[in-house]
């Protein structure tokens, strides 16, 4: 009898010991993130454990159930889940696939595991199911990063480069030619700066998308960064070589972008070339040769394709070392200034002088401003050259007007940038304050660079300009945009004729025209005309003869140093 209770004892603990376990497993299992299936193969027996009810809703009841997983797995995973799911050999096997599970699509992960006895019968299976949908997708991001460039869609520069020296390897070995384009959106700063980074986004983002659409097997495409695009082709031939993409940009860029907020903009580009072999060997160098040919185009005016060759790259290296150059002048302070008379027609009686800015180099050179100020624009130092040339200028004006004792007229020429600036009216009075310079004996030439960008804006200072007494000359008209109809608007007081007008005018009939109706044009709006660049005296008497109020040039003078324009005015006491 004892040894009955005994056993009964033993049999209660014993099952209290495995309810304790089962509860301890289904725990475990529950508090995992996967979902499980346990399949006893000999009892023919199956238990859904874990997420199982989170993840699907029918019931596995015997082996043959595992297909109506299969239903809910997208059709293309179907086959190669089918063997994960119904192994039977020892071992483990895994798949993932893409399923919808009540109405999401969601990324599982299955895995599948075989238990052999001694005699090597398969006693159990677990199959493992787990949702990998938000692994999968920052896979999918970082697989994305690593390739692609965000904003386009294009391949990123680091991808490109790594295709690039591909293309490069396979020309090598097939003795064949690669071409690299870089294209640049002209004038992108003004679309970013007058419309906004968002609109300037979605104008790259659809240049991108127009790029995308013309690869093709052999044609690569990136967004090396900003508004600066690059595109190779491998083997160019037929379709596939620089002449079509360039037809086929000329033929998209007839047409404006619209941009969603509702701005429709036009564009141009400029377009480098470089091609395996002839200009470099490597990839990257291949990218920087097409870089430079564009830094060429933007100088020439864009909108253009160009190639590189030997040449160029001279002029480029020319122009960095000018530029090195300029940085020291700039902190030597290794310029001084000239001035160039100027005489009123009828009397030949002295009008004023342009302040000439001069630069010597190191070799006593003497490097002339029309080559140097573009560069002195485009790096900035533009800005502490003007204050200088305008701080010069006025300093000197005032030591003549101090020792000769009457008024002329100090012309002081002002690149666009510095015209930018916020502080430029207030340094300016600051300075004539300073000197004790009236404003009205001095005058500022602008060139009609400055009025692109924002003629209102541009107008509204030059009215301010004005109104402290300051006369403004616009210079060099003729070679810019130069619409008559504009200049009703602006508020000037002169208008300089451009030199290349003057070396025509005795030659070519159109141009005595132009010329004639300028000076008309200008009289009628109470303007005061000067005719640059005069060195014969035909073109001098023709100018007084059809109205043309004062000259400057050659024939009269140089530009002169400040000593010899002293003995100029000492005759003109
Ligand atoms: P610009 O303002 O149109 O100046 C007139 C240019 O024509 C000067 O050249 C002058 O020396 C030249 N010139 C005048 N008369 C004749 C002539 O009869 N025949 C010929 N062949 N040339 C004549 P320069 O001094 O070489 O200056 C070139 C340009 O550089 C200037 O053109 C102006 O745009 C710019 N520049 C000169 N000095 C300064 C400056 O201080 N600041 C800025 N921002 N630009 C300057
Ligand atoms: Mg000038
Ligand atoms: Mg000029």
């Amino acid at each position: 009898m004892n040894e009955l209770h005994y056993q009964l004892d033993l049999l209660k603990a014993m099952n209290q010991k495995l309810t304790e376990r089962e509860r301890m497993y289904t725990k475990v299992c529950e508090s995992a993130e996967g979902a499980f299936l346990y399949c006893s193969l000999e009892k023919k027996q199956l238990s859904a454990l874990g997420q199982w009810r989170e993840f699907f809703d029918f019931e596995v009841r015997e082996t043959k159930d595992f297909s109506k997983i299969l239903d809910v797995v997208e059709e293309q995973y179907v086959l190669s889940l089918r063997e994960v799911l119904f192994l039977e050999k020892l071992g483990e096997e895994s798949g993932s696939a893409e399923c919808r599970l009540r109405g999401k699509k969601v990324w599982l992960q299955f895995r599948t595991q075989v238990y052999y006895d001694r005699e090597h019968n398969p006693t159990d299976k677990v199959i493992c199911i787990y949702n990998v949908t938000r692994l999968k997708s920052q896979n999918e991001e970082l697989t994305f990063m690593a390739y692609y460039d965000g904003l386009t869609g294009l391949y990123n520069r680091n991808y490109f480069v790594r295709l690039l020296s591909e293309y490069v390897r396979n020309a090598g070995e097939k003795n064949s030619v690669v071409s690299v384009m870089i294209i640049d959106i002209d004038e992108f700063r003004k679309v970013n700066d007058g419309l906004g980074i968002i609109v300037g986004d979605e104008l790259v983002q659809q240049f991108g998308l127009f790029l995308k659409e013309i690869c093709e097997d052999n044609v690569i495409a990136c967004h090396l960064h900003t508004d600066v695009f690059c595109v190779a082709i491998f083997e160019p031939s037929g379709n596939r070589n620089v002449d079509s993409i360039y037809k086929a940009i000329l033929n998209r860029t007839k047409d404006a972008f619209h941009i969603s907020s509702g701005q429709d903009i036009h564009i141009t580009v400029s377009i480098g070339v470089a091609e395996y072999p002839q200009a470099s060997r490597s990839a990257l160098e291949l990218i920087n040769c097409a870089e430079i040919v564009v830094f060429k185009c933007k100088n020439q005016g864009k909108n253009m394709l160009q190639y590189f060759d030997t040449p160029v790259l001279t002029d480029f290296l020319d122009s960095i070392e000018l530029e090195n150059k300029l940085k020291k002048a700039v902190f030597n302070r290794d310029f001084y200034m000239c001035y160039q008379p100027q005489y009123y027609a009828g009397n030949r009686r002295l009008r004023g002088v342009e302040a000439l800015i001069r630069w010597k180099d190191e070799d006593s050179r003497l490097i002339s401003p029309a080559t140097f100020i573009p560069v002195a624009e485009k790096n900035g130092s533009i800005i502490t050259i003007g204050s200088w040339v305008v701080e010069e200028s006025v300093k000197q004006y005032a030591a003549w007007r101090k020792q000769f004792g009457f008024p002329f007229i100090m012309s002081i020429n002002i690149s666009a940038l510095q015209y930018k600036r916020g502080d430029f009216v207030d340094s300016l009075v600051e300075v004539l304050k300073r000197y004790q310079v009236s404003p009205s004996e001095i005058e500022l030439e602008i060139t009609e660079s400055v009025l692109i960008d924002d003629f209102r804006a541009v107008s509204e200072r030059l009215k301010v300009l004005r109104g402290y007494g300051i006369r403004i000359s616009l210079d060099d008209f003729g070679t810019g945009f130069s619409s008559l109809s504009y200049l009703k608007k602006l508020p000037i007081d002169t208008l300089k004729i451009d030199k290349s007008f003057i070396d025509t005018v005795m030659t070519d009939s159109a141009t005595r025209v132009i010329t004639e109706s300028i000076i008309n044009m200008v009289k009628s709006l109470g303007f005061e005309s000067i005719a640059e660049g005069v060195e014969e005296a035909q073109q001098y008497e023709y100018l007084h003869a059809i109205g043309c109020d004062v000259i400057q040039g050659y024939l009269f003078s140089k530009p002169l140093s400040p000593q010899e324009f002293e003995t100029v005015l000492n005759g003109a006491v």
